[in-house]
């Protein structure tokens, strides 16, 4: 090992050291993050084609469809992180998928 990398690799900073996938070992903690912001896209809900099934409430991993009287009522996009199952298990394509910052004119976004 050359001078230069001793510098880099600390001796007591080591693989063992670093918790798992960097994720702060306490339960129960996800709510206090504000997770939207690893979005890159972001579903949004088109009103008119909706069944109102919850598929897209019982999918997500992350609690982020918030259903209203036994009906879809908003996304929490504090917290959702776009992964896009919504999207991929909504039987009437009542889940659009754009780009974040992306205009959804027409759309109900809930923003
Ligand atoms: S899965 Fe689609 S049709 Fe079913 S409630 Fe969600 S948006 Fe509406
Ligand atoms: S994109 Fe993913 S995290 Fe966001 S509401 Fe849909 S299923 Fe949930």
């Amino acid at each position: 090992m050359n001078k230069k990398h001793e510098k880099v690799i600390a001796p007591d900073v080591g693989w063992r050291n670093v918790t798992r996938a960097g994720i702060i070992p306490t339960a129960g903690n996800a709510e206090y993050y504000e997770t939207g912001g690893w979005r890159t896209k972001k579903p949004v809900w088109i009103e008119d084609k909706c069944i109102h099934c919850l598929l897209c409430w019982r999918f997500c991993p992350d609690s982020s469809v918030i259903a209203e009287d036994g009906k879809f009522g908003r996304f929490d996009y504090e917290h959702c992180k776009g992964c896009g199952i919504c999207v991929n298990v909504c039987p009437s394509d009542a889940i659009d998928f754009i780009d974040e910052g992306e205009t959804s004119e027409g759309r109900n976004d809930g923003e």
